[in-house]
């Protein structure tokens, strides 16, 4: 996979210097995330390709990030890319921050939740041309998906 979201490579990196509203020791988050939600959104790692069930979600609603439930992504910007992780074109702006990350010998830019500072995913520059040509590559377990009222129309 030349554009997955993956990133194997062993991380050396500076922590962040940045301050968030939600801020909770790591022994905290530990207790209230499951261990592939901790992974993912305290320690960066990535979901397998397929393994999500918001992959292949197609109904209306809002997606939160599973840390601190803020709202990060919405179903209408959505699109399948065939990564096997969900994509979307664009954030809700404002509740997403972002970082550089060498991790796999390039620079890439990574985002999480600008609340918590949960890992959320990367942004990559081959999204849908007739949007925003931004495609951001995100793991699942890093979202809860929230239905809008009833059903998805
Ligand atoms: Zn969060």
């Amino acid at each position: 996979m030349l554009f997955g979201c993956n990133s194997s490579a062993q991380k050396n990196k500076e922590e962040k210097k940045e301050t968030f509203k939600i801020s909770k020791t790591d022994a905290e988050w530990k207790a209230q995330l499951t261990a592939e939600e901790y992974n993912v959104l305290r320690k960066e790692g990535t979901e397998r390709a397929f393994s999500s069930e918001l992959n292949d979600n197609h109904k209306k609603g809002t997606y939160v990030c599973a840390g601190c439930g803020t709202a990060v992504f919405e179903s209408k910007h959505k699109f399948d890319s065939g990564t096997g992780w969900p994509s979307f074109d664009r954030a809700i702006e404002g509740n997403i921050a972002y970082s550089t990350d060498n991790n796999i010998g390039y620079a890439r830019t990574e985002e999480h939740c600008a609340t918590c500072g949960g890992h959320l995913g990367h942004v990559f520059n081959d999204g849908p041309k007739e949007t925003t040509g931004k495609r951001h590559c995100i793991n699942g377990v890093a979202l809860n998906f929230i239905p809008e009222n009833g059903e998805s129309k």
